[in-house]
């Protein structure tokens, strides 16, 4: 069998060619480059979406982040509480208002922030907690919210790779104060270069986030407080409005694919992804644990089967976050997921057969 990427832009580009050709062809003739009316249909588009009355498009899904913690007024003597095993935008932007990153370990089974240690890691200083929906799964917002409530701390959800997650019913987005997500080309509604959004149900938040992420302006005249160039293009918008008009199509046949991989994972000394009770995991990664990872993605590379890692690292344990004072073994079920975690191709074009052709390469190498 020929190779197998992660995931394969190129086909869905195929599949979407006219559509894409069009509304790209629509922001050449109008020339709304930056902001403008094809960003506004879109914001709007993916508000509805998330069914949240605001959404504010940016730069890319760092600069979501940053912006929202920019609005939030994080800086200098600031703690903010999110997870060690995340992809590392999320605890720099942190650093850059000034603030610390503080970490709390995962739940060993969904990876996502375990609010059992959620409350001792809370001092005087916490502004913020941060949970990540990571690989498509939404936290566990019950348990995460009644810890910030009870302490009025604001929660931003790290919704960079959960464009549609639900639980019982409610969509990421729904639960913190804001929600991040990025339209990076590898997210699961990618643009055709970096973009992100900024979702909000608070009206204050919203006209925050709008003058900061336009140089502190309404007007291009009246400078009311220093802000960044975090605006999202024209073009990046009109992909992305025809995008998500297939977005649920393609989660359903993501959550199909890991429905087959799981069956045929079943009685194997593999760990699938565990998807939570209420749950519509989105399988942005499709990301198993194995005991031997180095000897199964060679086996994998054998077979040209492309694998990656998200993350190898935890963010406690790199270069950067040195001077935070973090210990290996501070985080152990992080530390133990990032030893064994390995991200297998699922993307809405691939085959049934092509699933079994992994899972049988995963099998053999495992055995
Ligand atoms: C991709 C990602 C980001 C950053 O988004 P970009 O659009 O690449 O800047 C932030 N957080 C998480 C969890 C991500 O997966």
């Amino acid at each position: 069998m020929s190779q197998i990427p992660l995931i394969d832009l190129k086909a869905q580009y195929r599949s979407i060619k006219s559509e894409i050709d069009t509304a790209i062809q629509t922001v050449l003739d109008d020339c709304m480059f930056v902001r403008g009316p094809h960003v506004a249909a879109f914001e709007r588009e993916f508000a509805d979406y998330c069914r949240l009355p605001h959404a504010v498009g940016v730069s890319s899904g760092t600069t979501a982040l940053h912006l929202v913690f920019a609005a939030l007024g994080l800086g200098p003597g600031d703690e903010v509480i999110t997870v060690p095993n995340t992809f590392m935008a999320t605890t720099e932007t942190i650093l850059q208002t000034g603030a610390r990153p503080v970490f709390v370990d995962v739940d060993e089974e969904t990876m996502n922030m375990n609010p059992e240690w959620l409350e001792a890691a809370i001092t005087e200083r916490t502004r913020a907690i941060v949970p990540v929906h990571l690989y498509g799964q939404i936290a566990d917002m019950t348990s995460i919210m009644d810890i910030a409530r009870a302490h009025r701390l604001p929660v931003v959800e790290d919704a960079a790779q959960a464009h549609g997650a639900e639980h019982d019913g409610i969509r990421a987005g729904h639960f913190g104060v804001a929600a991040t997500f990025s339209f990076y080309p590898g997210k699961i509604l990618g643009a055709y270069g970096d973009a992100g959004i900024v979702v909000t149900q608070d009206d204050d938040m919203d006209a925050r986030l709008r003058l900061l992420c336009d140089h502190g302006t309404t007007d291009k005249e009246n400078q009311l407080l220093p802000g960044f160039n975090y605006r999202l293009d024209g073009i990046q918008a009109a992909v992305l409005s025809v995008k998500l008009r297939h977005l649920d199509g393609w989660i359903e046949r993501r959550r199909e694919l890991a429905e087959h991989y799981r069956k045929l994972f079943a009685g194997a000394n593999i760990v699938p992804p565990v998807e939570r009770l209420g749950g519509r995991h989105v399988y942005t990664y499709y990301v198993i644990r194995v005991e031997n990872r180095a000897g199964v993605r060679h086996a994998l590379e054998q077979e040209n089967i492309s694998t990656q890692v998200h993350y190898p690292v935890p963010i406690h344990l790199q270069t950067a976050y040195e001077n935070l004072g973090y210990q290996p073994g501070d985080f152990p079920a992080a530390e133990r997921a990032a030893e064994r975690i390995l991200s297998l191709p699922l993307y809405p074009e691939m085959g049934n057969e092509q699933v079994e052709h992994v899972a049988r390469a995963v099998l053999t190498a495992v055995e």
